[in-house]
């Protein structure tokens, strides 16, 4: 494998020179420098905050229902619009980073057949890995599910008769319901991840895999620390609340009986793992208390280190537009006089593995990129999937898990492609929800009113004369109809939205007077 060295500056290549640092408009601090992310989205606002809008209700079994949710954060203008920039912020770094590599596409390539090769030959990878892990001193437990994932690390820390646990950002302890168990068997979880402790103290889940707290603004998050560890509620500087929150937190890690990690990537040929954070603070859960539970996604394994090189490369810029997280840490034993467990979870996994369109999503390395750039998901907000996966790769992985509940979630796609084009390990995102949707309706989930409507769509749209003729009926009942006939129950298109106002020409007609008759 060669890859020739990478920078804007080294390659002489800019596919788009738009996207230079130099034109770069971003927030600038007093002396000139770039600020980064966050910092630049702590600009005061300038009117009043108006109330957090809270994510979907889930009721039960139930569908849930998306677009109820979405809409809630929509009428909240001031969070749509933060969210819809920072993420969008996310995707444009993105870009500038990858047009400073010229071989981007050939590593996309590399990291998708990496991680398709590995799928393919799961079990005797996890079996290398568990073989290698073992003899570096590490204690291997299988969960085949969240329920058996949660009862083996209670059973490991009741053994340590630990009451408290520390833990870094980990996805899958979120699929597995895991504070919430442990809270049930009166363990005290601290979440060390200063987004992921935020949600923490508001109750909420995350909203997104890579930055959990994005869709709050910073005065939503003043309001929150007021509450829960007693700050100025009226301070919502950034600098401010970050340090309360660490001052906050730091004695709770110091005193932890034990400390919690999810992993990146797992390294067969070495039994290791890697954790990959721009806190730090997966170094701390696994280093201050002696004992250290890692929980891994038996997707996670890779075969080879060099393997790992490829995807570290992809992974931060995908996800944040920076060349690599500050810490990218590898795991390899316990520490002196300490002890370490690895639990690895299947939790459908294998299930997904045999669904034929759909086993490539277990590619994924979670970078949040295809949410980044997903209309609906930067206008909807995180919180309005109800789901442990939102955006795109939510789309396509939260129905493996419920068919019924999530079966709104694959219609919240324009299906546009995007979410595919800035995938790192190049999944064709946009193919599995349209996939999902022809599924849904083979399982009876998608209901009578909607499959009825696309019946009658599809129709239309195979009788080119028939789909004009409508067209012209259509603009003219639009430009006569009185209001109440056009905005009812029956148009739920319109409920967020109105109906444009037709134009007078369709560009077919136009075409018809000023192309065809020229040829
Ligand atoms: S599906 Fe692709 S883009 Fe989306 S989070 Fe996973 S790896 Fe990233």
């Amino acid at each position: 494998m060669s890859i020739a060295s990478e920078g804007a500056g080294d390659t002489g290549v800019m596919l788009h020179p738009e996207l230079r640092a130099d034109r770069d408009e971003a927030p600038k601090s007093p002396n000139g420098q770039r600020l980064d992310h966050a910092e630049g989205a702590s600009k005061p606002l300038r009117v009043r905050p108006e109330k957090q809008p809270r994510g979907a209700k889930i009721h039960g079994n139930r569908p849930v229902n998306q677009a109820e949710a979405a809409a809630r954060f929509i009428a909240a203008p001031e969070h749509e619009k933060m969210h819809d920039e920072r993420l969008w912020d996310l995707r444009q770094k993105r870009d500038r980073e990858m047009h400073g590599i010229p071989e981007w596409e050939e590593l996309r390539a590399l990291a998708s057949s990496i991680k398709e090769h590995t799928l393919v030959h799961l079990d005797e990878y996890l079996e290398q890995f568990e073989a290698k892990a073992s003899a570096n001193g590490i204690h291997l437990h299988w969960a085949k599910d969240a329920a058996e994932h949660n009862h083996i690390v209670h059973r490991i820390l009741s053994d340590h008769g630990a009451k408290s646990l520390i833990k870094s950002k980990s996805m899958l302890t979120e699929e597995c319901g895991f504070r919430h168990y442990m809270a049930s068997v009166g363990i005290e979880v601290i979440e060390t991840d200063l987004g992921e402790r935020i949600q923490q103290l508001d109750n909420e889940d995350p909203s997104h895999v890579v930055v959990p707290a994005v869709h709050k603004l910073r005065t939503d998050v003043a309001e929150v620390f007021a509450k829960t560890i007693g700050t100025d509620p009226n301070n919502s500087d950034v600098h401010y609340l970050a340090e309360a929150q660490r001052q906050s937190n730091r004695p709770l890690i110091l005193a932890a009986d034990a400390g919690m990690t999810g992993c990146n990537f797992a390294v067969a040929e070495t039994g290791t793992f890697v954790v990959c954070t721009n806190e730090g603070n997966a170094d701390l859960s696994a280093n201050v208390p002696k004992l250290h539970i890692a929980s891994i996604g038996i997707e996670k394994i890779i075969p080879r280190l060099e393997h790992l090189a490829v995807l570290i490369r992809l992974l931060s810029r995908s996800a944040l537009g920076s060349p690599i997280t500050q810490y990218t840490s590898h795991f390899r034993g316990p520490r002196d006089g300490g002890e370490m467990h690895i639990v690895l979870v299947d939790n459908g996994r294998s299930s997904r593995l045999g669904m034929p369109e759909f086993w490539t999503s277990l590619k994924c390395i979670r970078c949040g990129a295809c949410m980044n750039t997903c209309p609906v998901y930067r206008r909807s907000g995180g919180l309005s999937y109800g789901a442990t996966y939102s955006g795109p790769i939510g789309l396509i992985i939260d129905p493996t898990f419920n068919a019924h509940k999530y079966s709104n979630l694959p219609f919240a796609s324009t299906l546009n492609g995007s979410c595919s084009n800035v995938c790192p390990v190049k999944i064709n995102i946009h193919e599995q929800i349209l996939a999902w949707r022809r599924e849904l309706v083979k399982l009876h989930e998608v209901s009578f009113v909607k499959k009825a409507a696309m019946k009658a769509a599809g129709e239309l749209l195979s009788r080119p004369a028939a789909y004009r003729a409508a067209i012209a009926t259509a603009d003219v009942a639009l430009a006569n109809l009185p209001r109440f006939v056009i905005y009812n129950g029956l148009n739920t298109w319109g409920t967020h939205r109105e109906v444009p106002h037709p134009p007078r020409q369709t560009f077919h007609s136009w075409h018809q007077a000023n192309r065809r008759a020229k040829k």
